[in-house]
């Protein structure tokens, strides 16, 4: 893979400072900024409770006391607690990469999520984190080194 190919088909280089890819609006990769986890709160089925309960280790009722959010009236259903950071199985954001902690079981909407150009929350990410803007039409905007930067990042990815 070369420099032009990575997952966000951002230039190798530009000599005006702001960065721009033709045509297509950018097909973004995560990039694991953790803004999503951070601003919505995942609703979760019973099953869904379940099955993190068991892959924790950690009775239902005893789950549902530490990791849901109170506050949920549906019985048939549960919302994720959230803390300070967000979800309250956010580890890490920013650029060094959020991680999921019940990452094997994550529920279907967190599975069913994915980045996009278009979200407020990935742009959100890219701008508080890597200082790049997305235009109307979903082209990365930025300067020479943040674009850079954040190539290099997604290689990684
Ligand atoms: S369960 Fe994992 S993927 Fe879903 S919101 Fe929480 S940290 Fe994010
Ligand atoms: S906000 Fe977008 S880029 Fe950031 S972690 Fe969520 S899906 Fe990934």
């Amino acid at each position: 893979m070369n420099e032009t190919d990575v997952c966000c088909r951002l230039p190798a280089s530009d000599t005006d400072g702001v960065q721009r890819i033709a045509e297509e609006p950018v097909d973004l990769l995560c990039i694991r900024c953790g803004v999503c986890c951070d601003v919505y709160q995942v609703r979760i089925t019973r099953a869904e409770a379940e099955l993190i309960a068991h892959h924790m280790g950690v009775e239902y009722w005893d789950w549902v006391g530490r990791y849901c959010d109170t506050r949920w009236r549906d019985p048939r259903s549960h919302l994720i607690r959230h803390d300070e950071k967000g979800c309250v199985f956010l580890n890490g954001a920013g650029r060094e990469g959020a991680l999921c902690g019940i990452y094997e079981v994550r529920p279907y909407s967190c599975r069913a999520w994915s980045a996009s150009v278009f979200k407020p929350a990935c742009q959100e990410g890219l701008r508080r984190f890597w200082q790049v803007e997305v235009s109307n039409d979903g082209q990365l905007e930025g300067s020479d080194q943040s674009l850079t930067r954040l190539r290099r990042f997604m290689a990684q990815l």
